[in-house]
């Protein structure tokens, strides 16, 4: 149990954490809740990054929180301050610039940072990654100086730079190393569709290779060689090759560490007030009895709201199904619950139509609905949503559930 005079020290001012540092002071008026932030901005939307990057809003459309109203919800908020180290005997947190922040409670919401590319050419002004508002700043600035551009990487953050490379304009390449989109969760036919709709899109598509050099001029890059013989001409380059989670603070004070940090279906750590929340927290998932691990704004903002009831004496069970959905050159992507890029042994039915540019799949464990991706606009989704949630075995023929989506064979129409 918490009592009035405990401090809640959080790290890591994205949507787990800030949700989490309002949700104390919302259930516990009088909670000493501070907010260290290592970026120099209150929350915005990561969200939204591509589609700023695509010039269709606005910075000050990312934004999502002032300073002024973080303070007006009780959040003492320290931006720019990074989070060097904790000393959990002395229950402290300590930061680069030289300061201490004493907790009751600790919550670790920090995230990941991108794997960085190792190529040579790679230090080049104009090659980026693609993660925190700073980039994508630098990118645009980047983008409106070019004419061509590469975007590597077979997963999420390299078809959002392609999308957007395309968007604007710029002769577009798109590399990955294995033989499509998201090769993990989608198959051969779910590829086929993704190619279909870049290549509408005008963007090449290089399968099965990878880039060996960023060729340069002058300190910028002018193409991209392929191990494979290839070559683009790239006066930029934006990569999202996955990312390594923040899990250093957690292991220099003894957590269980895996992927991420290891928590309970409470999001509590093996530390009993030690909680971790967001992508960082590899949590005990009950949908599927076993541990997960989430990159979505979703399931962070979720975790946010929970921990911080849990951080209050609490004791509630995370139960949701996450979902990430995303524009797919014009289409739509959502991913829900469980799927194989996670958990490779989960059954699947599949249904797709190459002409509508469709796809659906639906993912199944012990005879249960535990996930889906659909290609195209989501229809049905919050029957699937409760029948994830359910967890009731799929009687009959598991198909009959494509009838919840609509029709496969009506084409819909494409967003510019
Ligand atoms: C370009 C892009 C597009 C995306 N699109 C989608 C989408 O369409 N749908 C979707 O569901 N999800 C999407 N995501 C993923 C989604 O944004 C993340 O899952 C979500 O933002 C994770 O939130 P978080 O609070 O757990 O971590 P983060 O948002 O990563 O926040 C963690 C924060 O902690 C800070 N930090 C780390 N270590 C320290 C330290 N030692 N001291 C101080 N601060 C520290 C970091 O600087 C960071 O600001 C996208 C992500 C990106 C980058």
């Amino acid at each position: 149990m918490t009592v009035d005079s405990d401090r809640f020290v959080v790290i890591g001012n994205g949507v787990a954490g800030t949700t989490a540092a309002e949700h104390l002071r919302k259930n516990s008026p009088s909670a000493d809740v501070t907010l260290l932030a290592g970026e120099p901005y209150p929350l915005y939307n990561r969200v939204a990054l591509p589609i700023f990057l695509k010039g269709r809003v606005q910075e000050r459309n990312v934004m999502m929180r002032t300073r002024e109203v973080q303070e007006a919800r009780g959040v003492k908020l320290e931006l720019d301050t990074w989070v060097s180290g904790i000393c959990h005997e002395e229950q402290t947190v300590m930061t680069a610039d030289g300061r201490a922040f004493p907790y009751d409670r600790l919550l670790l919401a920090t995230g990941g940072v991108p794997h960085p590319l190792r190529l040579p050419g790679a230090n080049l002004h104009g090659v980026y990654q693609f993660q925190t508002l700073d980039d994508t700043k630098d990118l645009i600035t980047r983008c409106e100086e070019s004419e061509s551009a590469v975007a590597l990487g077979g997963s999420y953050i390299g078809y959002e730079l392609a999308e957007a490379f395309s968007h604007r304009g710029l002769q577009t390449t798109w590399i990955m190393r294995g033989d499509r989109f998201l090769r993990r969760l989608l198959d051969e036919d779910g590829g086929r569709v993704v190619d279909l709709l870049a290549r509408d899109r005008g963007v090449d598509v290089i399968y099965n290779d990878w880039a060996d050099d960023i060729h340069g001029e002058n300190g910028v890059p002018t193409s991209v060689s392929t191990m494979g013989g290839r070559s683009a001409p790239a006066d930029m380059v934006g990569y999202g090759i996955g990312l390594r989670y923040y899990t250093e603070l957690a292991e220099s004070i003894g957590l269980e560490v895996g992927k991420a940090i290891i928590t309970d279906e409470y999001l509590r750590t093996t530390r009993p007030n030690v909680f971790a929340a967001g992508d960082v927290a590899e949590f005990y998932d009950v949908i599927i009895n076993r541990h997960n691990q989430m990159g979505t704004w979703d399931n962070a903002a979720s975790h946010g709201r929970l921990v911080a009831q849990n951080m209050l004496g609490k004791e509630l069970v995370y139960i949701e199904v996450p979902t990430y959905v995303t524009t797919m050159f014009g289409s739509r992507l959502s991913v829900l619950g469980l799927t194989p890029e996670s958990h490779p042994d989960l059954e699947r039915e599949v249904q797709f139509n190459t002409v509508t540019r469709k796809y659906r799949a639906l993912f199944f464990h012990e005879g249960k609905l535990v996930g889906a991706v659909i290609i195209g606009v989501l229809k049905g989704r919050r029957k699937l949503e409760e029948l994830i949630k359910g967890r009731h075995p799929i009687e009959g023929d598991r198909r009959a559930l494509f009838d919840l989506l609509g029709p496969i064979d009506v084409a819909e129409p494409h967003e510019e």
